[in-house]
């Protein structure tokens, strides 16, 4: 793979050594349910968690009025506490038979994490980024990765890119190893910085993972367009990226990411360079935009209302080590509207959230 290639791929200049991962087992840690026809049903995790059920009903402008319930799920791991983060293990078991059927897990999960861990060596020095990390997410789920800075998103998000390889556990994409996802280019990443090239127009940038991919030309045009008209960018294709706003450029960074039609969106604080109002804008476009592409989003922020407002489920990670510390149900229902964002569920739910931060 060229540099250029990888450039346009991944927004990155290097990428580790692969090499093949074991295979999941069948079992899991997580019990999970499709999304309903009717929207996004909660994807419920399970497992040695304690939940508490908050009973919430939410009106919207249009006077939409429904009955949802709130999940805080709090591992109650002791090996999660931050005092011995490393020595003692966990691991969790599902017990299936006191499961509502509901949330029996009925098909393989787009991305599964069974107690992965995550140690970066420097010299002598040894930083456990993530430790014993479980989780599944589900086909067409929009999931987010929440937590302060240092708590291992960045870590999370690249070990399913297969950017990196897990020091130990394991990591499947639809049943298949990370690299196996990535070779059949099943992924699209953006990044925080939306790296484009200063001297292409931004429908050449756009273009680029397809002129890699020898995409024929009138056939590479015809998709550049279509997706920038997604993005909303569709009069702007023949500027610069010097020309563009910071959420334009950050919009044509997700077409780009978006030309190969990726199964999942990898999306590392894609928004937080800009400005709340812009920020609030790109939330409700990248929501759109998901309900046209209907992919699986894996979205990583330290802001917790944008994680409410964007997500199915939240994923809350912990620092010292990163850990999982709680997976939250976002059950508001779809479209998700800016005036949602005023709406006592919203806040009951970043309260929930807050709350279930631990050690920071
Ligand atoms: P986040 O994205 O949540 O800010 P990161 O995944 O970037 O967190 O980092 C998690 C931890 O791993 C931090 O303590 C960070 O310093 C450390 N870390 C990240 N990348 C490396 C690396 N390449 N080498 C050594 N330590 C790293
Ligand atoms: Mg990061």
């Amino acid at each position: 793979m060229s540099n250029l290639f990888t450039n346009a791929l991944f927004g990155m200049s290097s990428l580790s050594s692969f090499s093949s991962k074991p295979k999941v087992s069948e079992s899991t840690i997580w019990a999970t349910t499709q999304k309903s026809v009717a929207g996004h049903s909660a994807i419920t995790p399970t497992s040695k968690i304690t939940s508490t059920a908050i009973s919430t009903s939410i009106s919207t402008s249009t006077s939409t009025s429904i009955s949802a319930s709130s999940n805080v799920f709090h591992s109650t791991d002791s090996s999660l506490a931050p005092t011995d983060p490393v020595s003692s293990s966990s691991s969790s078991v599902v017990d299936s038979a006191s499961l509502p059927a509901s949330m029996v897990l009925t098909d393989t999960p787009e991305i599964s994490l069974k107690d992965v861990e995550m140690r970066y060596r420097t010299g002598t020095n040894e930083v456990l980024a993530l430790h014993q990390v479980s989780l599944d997410i589900a086909k067409g789920e929009f999931v987010s990765l929440l937590g302060p800075s240092g708590c291992g998103k960045t870590t999370l998000l690249r070990l399913m890119a297969d950017l990196l390889e897990p020091t130990s556990g394991e990591l499947t994409v639809a049943g298949n190893s990370a690299r196996e996802a990535r070779l059949a280019r099943k992924y699209g990443i953006v990044f925080q910085s939306p790296v484009l090239y200063d001297w292409r127009k931004v429908k050449h940038n756009v273009a680029l993972p397809l002129e890699m991919m020898n995409v024929p030309r009138k056939e590479r045009e015809e998709k550049v367009m279509e997706l920038l008209e997604l993005v909303g960018l569709g009069k702007f294709a023949d500027k610069y990226p010097w020309q563009l706003s910071g959420g334009m450029q950050q919009r044509a960074a997700i077409a780009r990411a978006l030309a190969m039609e990726p199964e999942i969106l990898l999306m590392d604080e894609p928004f937080s360079a800009l400005d709340e109002f812009s920020r609030e804008r790109l939330n409700e476009e990248l929501l759109s935009i998901w309900n046209k592409v209907q992919n699986t989003i894996v979205f990583v922020t330290h802001s917790i209302p944008e994680s409410v407002f964007l997500s199915d489920r939240v994923f809350v990670l912990s620092p010292h080590p990163g850990r999982l510390s709680a997976v939250v149900d976002i059950p508001l229902p779809r479209p998700r509207t800016a005036e949602m964002r005023n709406s006592p569920e919203f806040f009951e739910l970043i309260a929930n959230i807050r709350n279930s931060f631990e050690g920071v």
